[in-house]
C-alpha cells in the first residue's frame, strides 16, 4: 500500500471510512455529556468516552456512562470507557466569575486554600501551602502553562505573584510550581472513593495521574482486585520521576498515556516530542496500548477549523504508531466538539496512508515478550501477507490475542471476536482492532463459521476471501493464544 503512495493517490482516492486504525478517545464535559452529542461523537469515530474525575460529580459520572452506555447499543457498536482519576494534582479552588481576568503586569495573591472561591486578587490553592515553596523569582504556571506567575514575596498570610502572562480563570484549573519540590501523595482520598465508584460501575479502564513509580500502580491494582473490579489500568506519564521510572511503570501497567499537558510543564517543552516518540516506542515493544493526550485540536475549542500546526502534530503521534489520540477542552467544553473528532478521523485515515506496517512487523519480532501467543500472533500477521487474507480474525476472551495481534500493526482489517462484553469494550482502545460479538457456540469450528461469516459480510468479500485466525480454541482459556489457522470465506 505505501509502495502505492503518489500524490496523485492522496490527492484522488479516499480511503475507507470504517478502516481508521487509530482509535480516539473524547473527553466528555459540559459541551458533549447530552445523549444527542454522544451520539454525533460515536458516530464521527469516538471509540473511548473519558471521565475526567477532576470535575463533575458522581451523579454527573453515571448519567454519562449510562447514556454512553445506552447509545452504543442503540448504534450496535462498541466503546470503552475511562475514568481518568484527578491524582495528586494541584488546583486552585472555585473561580468567582465576576472577578475571572487575570490581568498582564498585575499582582495576584497565591493562597492556601481555605475552601473559599479564587478571584483575580486572591487563588485559593488546594493540597499545599504556596508560602512552603515560593522564593521571589519562582515561576508559577497554570492550565497547563498557559497563566504564567512570577513570585515576589509573602504578603500576610498569602504570596504575591506577578501576571507574566494573564488570561480568564477557570474553576479548578491545575497550578503548577515547577521550581519548587512538593511532596504529594500518589492517591488521594478522593481517588480510592472515585475508583470505589468505578468498580462499582465497571469502567474499562481507569488512568492513573501522577504517577512516579511501579508502587503506585500496584497500590491501585490491589484495590480493584480486593473489589472483584475488572478495569484496566492506564499510567499517565506527567512526572520527570515517570520517566525515570518508565521500564517498572510499563511492567505492573496496562496500557500509558503520554499526558503531554502536565508533562509539558514538567519538562522543557522542546523535549516533549522527542519524549512522546519514545514512549510510543517503548509501549509498541511491549504491545500495550498508548494514548497520546492533550492540545491535539486546542484551537478547535472556538474554531471550527484545527491549524496546520495542530494538524501535523496529529499525524506525527499517528506515523509514530500511537494507539490512540485523545481530544480533552475540545469535545468537554469546546464549541465544535463533533467537528474535532471528524478532524481526528480524518487526519488519522490520511496519516495511515504513510503508515510503515511492514516496518512494525519486522522492528517488533524481537520485542521483549518471547512467548507462545507473541510468536502466533506475529506468525498470523505474516501469513496474512503471504496468503493475501482480507482480514485477520484474532478470537479472544480476553482481548489479548487482538491486542497482541495489533501490536504488528497488520495492514488488513482486525477483528477481535468475543463472547464478553467487557473485552469487546476493552478492544475500543486497541491499534486496529474492530470487536465484534461472538455468541457462545459448541465447537470451535462453529464459532470460526459465525465470526468468518459476520467480517465477510462487512468488508463485503467475494467468496473464496481468505482470512487468518488467531486466538484461544474453542474451550477459551482466557487470555492463552494458541491457534493460527487460514480459512476461505464462502457464506454469500
Ligand atoms: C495531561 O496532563 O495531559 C492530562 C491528560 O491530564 P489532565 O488533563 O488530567 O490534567
Amino acid at each position: 500500500m505505501n509502495d502505492e503512495l503518489t500524490i496523485n493517490s492522496i490527492l484522488d482516492h479516499p480511503r475507507r471510512d470504517d478502516h481508521r486504525k487509530v482509535k480516539i478517545v473524547a473527553t466528555v464535559g459540559p459541551a458533549s455529556r447530552s445523549a444527542d452529542v454522544i451520539r454525533r461523537l460515536i458516530e464521527a469515530g469516538a471509540n473511548v468516552f473519558r471521565l475526567n474525575f477532576s470535575h463533575g460529580t458522581h451523579d454527573q459520572h453515571l448519567e454519562v456512562l449510562n447514556t454512553v452506555r445506552q447509545v452504543a447499543r442503540e448504534l450496535n457498536t462498541y466503546v470503552a470507557v475511562l475514568q481518568d482519576l484527578s491524582g495528586p494534582k494541584i488546583r486552585i479552588t472555585r473561580v468567582d466569575t465576576s472577578s475571572d481576568l487575570l490581568e498582564d503586569n498585575h499582582t495576584v495573591i497565591l493562597k492556601h486554600s481555605d475552601g473559599s472561591i479564587s478571584s483575580a486578587s486572591v487563588i485559593q490553592v488546594e493540597t499545599i501551602d504556596p508560602m512552603k515553596v515560593l522564593n521571589p523569582g519562582s515561576s508559577v504556571l497554570l492550565a497547563d502553562g498557559a497563566f504564567v506567575l512570577e513570585a515576589v514575596g509573602p504578603q500576610g498570610d498569602g504570596y504575591e505573584c506577578r501576571i507574566k502572562k494573564g488570561g480568564t480563570l477557570r474553576s479548578n484549573i491545575g497550578i503548577a510550581f515547577p521550581d519548587s519540590q512538593c511532596e504529594l501523595p500518589a492517591t488521594t482520598e478522593k481517588d480510592l472513593k472515585d475508583l470505589a465508584w468505578g468498580i462499582e460501575h465497571a469502567v474499562d479502564y481507569v488512568a492513573l495521574s501522577f504517577v512516579s513509580n511501579a508502587k503506585d500502580i500496584l497500590t491501585v491494582k490491589d484495590f480493584i482486585r480486593v473489589k472483584s473490579g475488572v478495569a484496566k489500568i492506564i499510567a499517565k506519564i506527567e512526572r520527570k520521576s515517570a520517566l525515570r521510572n518508565i521500564e517498572e511503570i510499563f511492567d505492573v501497567s496496562d496500557g500509558i498515556m503520554v499526558a503531554r499537558g502536565d508533562l509539558g510543564v514538567e519538562l522543557e517543552l522542546e523535549k516533549l516530542p522527542m519524549i512522546q516518540k519514545l514512549l510510543v516506542e517503548k509501549a509498541n515493544y511491549r504491545g500495550l496500548p498508548v494514548i497520546v493526550a492533550t492540545q491535539m485540536l486546542q484551537s478547535m475549542v472556538t474554531n471550527v477549523r484545527p491549524t496546520r500546526a495542530e494538524v501535523a502534530d496529529v499525524s506525527l503521534a499517528v506515523l509514530n504508531g500511537a494507539d490512540a489520540i485523545m481530544l480533552s477542552e475540545e469535545t468537554a467544553i469546546g464549541q465544535f466538539p463533533v467537528e474535532a473528532v471528524r478532524y481526528l478521523h480524518k487526519i488519522g485515515l490520511e496519516a495511515e496512508r504513510r503508515f510503515q506496517f511492514e516496518e512494525y512487523r519486522w522492528r517488533l519480532q524481537n520485542s521483549d515478550t518471547e512467548t507462545v501467543p507473541d510468536a502466533l500472533t506475529y506468525a498470523a500477521c505474516g501469513a496474512a501477507i503471504k496468503v493475501k487474507a482480507a482480514a485477520i480474525i484474532a478470537c479472544t476472551e480476553t482481548g489479548n490475542s487482538a491486542r497482541l495481534t495489533a501490536k504488528y500493526r497488520p495492514l488488513q482489517p482486525l477483528y477481535g471476536a468475543s463472547t464478553r462484553e467487557e473485552s469487546l469494550r476493552r478492544m475500543c482502545l486497541y491499534w486496529g482492532v474492530i470487536p465484534i460479538y461472538s455468541a457462545p457456540t459448541a465447537t470451535h469450528t462453529d464459532e470460526l463459521r459465525v465470526a468468518l461469516r459476520e467480517v465477510q459480510m462487512r468488508e463485503n468479500l467475494p467468496n473464496g476471501s481468505k482470512a487468518v485466525i488467531t486466538g484461544g480454541v474453542s474451550v477459551r482459556t482466557p487470555g492463552a493464544t494458541s491457534i493460527l489457522e487460514i480459512r476461505e470465506m464462502n457464506y454469500r
